[in-house]
């Protein structure tokens, strides 16, 4: 199923429509390369497409539901506060998302559901899952070759 058919049949669901701004944003989010948005750069992407009727609350509304979907990983940034990306995901995989403590970069490796699904407990028998979502933090390669960097440099010293 499709990111789109997805939305689309969820909201079918709960009894609301698909509308043009739930679309945009959407789409705007697939355009985006994976880059990670706050709120108002949603916001100001909608006003360059000349959609002028949509208030930041519809964005934020919009945004909610596509990480309770699952198709937006919200990530939360010390300095520069929650943004969203787009979660790029193949048939029967899953996302893993590791975020460096040190510059917040997040990257997203893909592994397959089934390998998820065969780490879990015994115990956990009887839970239906619907999404899995493993989020490690620590530092990327770039910060882990800065920071050996400066503990050989005091060393020297
Ligand atoms: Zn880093």
């Amino acid at each position: 199923m499709s990111n789109q058919d997805l939305l689309k049949n969820t909201l079918k669901n709960r009894k609301q429509r698909m509308t043009a701004q739930r679309e945009l944003i959407l789409r705007i989010f697939m355009e985006s390369n994976g880059k990670a948005m706050n709120i108002d750069d949603v916001f100001m992407e909608i006003r360059k497409k000349r959609n002028h009727r949509t208030s930041k609350m519809t964005v934020k509304r919009a945004i909610d539901l596509l990480v309770e979907l699952n198709i937006l990983n919200e990530v939360n940034y010390e300095d520069e506060g929650t943004k969203y990306e787009y979660i790029f995901k193949e048939k029967n995989m899953e996302n893993i998302i590791f975020v460096c403590e040190n510059c917040n970069k997040a990257t997203s490796f893909s592994i397959p559901k089934e390998k998820i699904l065969s780490l879990l407990p015994e115990d956990i028998k009887g839970f239906q899952i619907k999404n899995t979502m493993i989020k490690i933090t620590g530092y990327c390669p770039e910060c882990s070759k800065a920071l050996i960097e400066d503990v050989k440099e005091t060393i020297i010293k």
